[in-house]
């Protein structure tokens, strides 16, 4: 396929043709394939700090970050040396380890209402297992959801979700099946009311809410003030669980994730991205009396070969401990850097938008009213094709953003003075290039695909 980009990258063209011979859509995740933007997605072969290389040697200041893990940056030393070392002890036992010890003493001990850990391999995993869990619990089958919000392929929770579902915008998720969708009842973000009124109607069959902490999935959203806690209240007051999924906030925004900012005593709460760094651990956890109801304490079935693998809890441990407040206060202060930067770039080229932040993840939503966006439905009035265009502006100039309008861009700490400016320099030209672009305009190969709509996971 023709790319209408003239600085297509053939090295990753190559590679991406042999690709979609052998996996669908020639990706292992969907965002990856850039059907939203258009164009060849780059195979990167190496990172260092800031920077990563792609297949044809080109280099990038990444502001994805894997989406999320990287928070010290690439192939950090104390990361490298600790895989490494676990690595040549051996990879894995199927026994238990030290060092799992180790790593759920560390969430235990950064997030109040967790008492007890499980270790699991993905985000997905977790979200999965806390949903069981919250039903066993509970003998009760309903879960409630919120429009835009991700949670993971979890089947029950893939109705309304965003990221890839969103990026992609499909259609209802074919494949699940008619049974488990009756169980899943989705309602607006940041809606009180409506959360009310289903559980008016259907509490006493309500297992529970899950929310993410801080929406990212559909652009960042964050919570308006009071929403998690109204969730809290009204979870408790009908005997449902509430579930804060915290795999993209957790151990990213605070030591302690976004419970560090806005102390919502939940039952489960769900990590993985940070708390693996970079390689495939997450976890799920919370109060001792529910998560004892999981086997072989309790009744509820949960298992993994590779749970608690030594080499990806070397990685997540090490990266954790290495998450002092300097790295914090360096995102911090690079993405107040870079949405300032973006927002006067995109306000001097006359391009309407709204950047929204949850600590220091951050979006720009190229909103055509500038209103806040609230929920699915506000961020789903994107002009898209402005940030298609603004997306290739500033990968042809060395800077890598996400594939997708509603996605979150992610910092890392390693982030330095020359990486910030480099991204700076690229904006002006990126903010005209989205300045030139509207739906109207975009190439009809794009559009086909991408245009309505852009919300699935990475
Ligand atoms: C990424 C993400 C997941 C899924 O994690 P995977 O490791 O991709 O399975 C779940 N919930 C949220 C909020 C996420 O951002």
């Amino acid at each position: 396929m023709s790319s209408p980009y003239p600085y297509d990258a053939p090295a990753s063209a190559a590679l991406f043709d042999r690709a979609s011979r052998v996996t669908p859509g020639g990706v292992n995740s969907p965002v990856r394939a850039f059907r939203a933007v258009g164009g060849t997605p780059r195979f990167m072969v190496s990172g260092s700090g800031p920077w990563i290389t792609d297949a044809d040697g080109r280099r990038y200041v990444d502001l994805v970050s894997s989406w999320g893990p990287m928070i010290l940056g690439h192939a950090h030393p104390a990361v490298v040396e600790a895989v490494t070392a676990a690595a040549s002890r051996g990879s894995t036992f199927g026994t238990p380890t030290g060092g799992e010890v180790d790593l759920a003493e560390e969430l235990v001990q950064r997030v109040a209402p967790v008492e007890r850990v499980r270790l699991v391999n993905s985000g997905t995993e977790a979200v999965l297992s806390a949903i069981r869990l919250a039903r066993g619990a509970t003998g009760r089958p309903v879960v409630v959801k919120f429009a835009g919000c991700y949670h993971g392929h979890v089947d029950s929770l893939l109705a309304s979700a965003g990221s890839g579902v969103a990026t992609l915008g499909l259609p209802d998720t074919p494949g699940v099946t008619t049974g488990a969708a009756a169980d899943t009842v989705v309602v607006p973000y940041n809606d009180v009311a409506a959360v009310e009124a289903v559980f008016a109607e259907r509490g006493s069959e309500i297992a529970c809410v899950i929310t993410e902490a801080a929406a990212g999935n559909m652009g960042v959203v964050p919570p308006l003030d009071g929403f998690n806690a109204e969730l809290r209240r009204i979870t408790s007051a009908h005997g449902a669980l509430l579930v804060v999924d915290e795999v993209m906030t957790g151990f990213r925004v605070t030591r302690s994730g976004w419970y560090g900012l806005e102390p919502v005593d939940a039952d489960l709460f769900t990590f993985g991205k940070v708390m693996g760094g970079g390689l495939p651990a997450a976890a799920f956890g919370g109060r001792a009396d529910v998560m004892e109801q999981l086997a072989p304490s309790g009744p509820v079935y949960q298992a993994g070969t590779l749970a608690g693998n030594p080499v990806a809890v070397a990685a997540g441990l090490t990266t954790l401990r290495h998450c002092t407040p300097d790295v914090y206060a360096r995102c911090d202060e690079v993405a107040l850097t870079l949405r300032g930067a973006a927002s006067a770039a995109l306000f001097a080229a006359g391009v309407p938008h709204r950047v929204q932040q949850a600590g220091s993840m951050f979006s720009v939503f190229f909103v055509p009213d500038e209103r806040q966006v609230r929920d699915y439905d506000d961020a789903r009035t994107q002009d898209t094709a402005r940030y298609t265009a603004f997306f290739h502006e500033m990968l042809a100039r060395g800077v890598y953003l996400p594939p997708s309008a509603f996605e979150s861009w992610f910092v890392n700490a390693a982030l330095d003075d020359d990486a910030v400016g480099h991204v700076l320099d690229a904006l002006p030209a990126a903010a005209r290039a989205a300045a030139a672009a509207s739906s109207d305009d975009e190439p009809a190969e794009r559009s086909a695909v991408a245009h309505d709509a852009q919300v699935l996971q990475p």
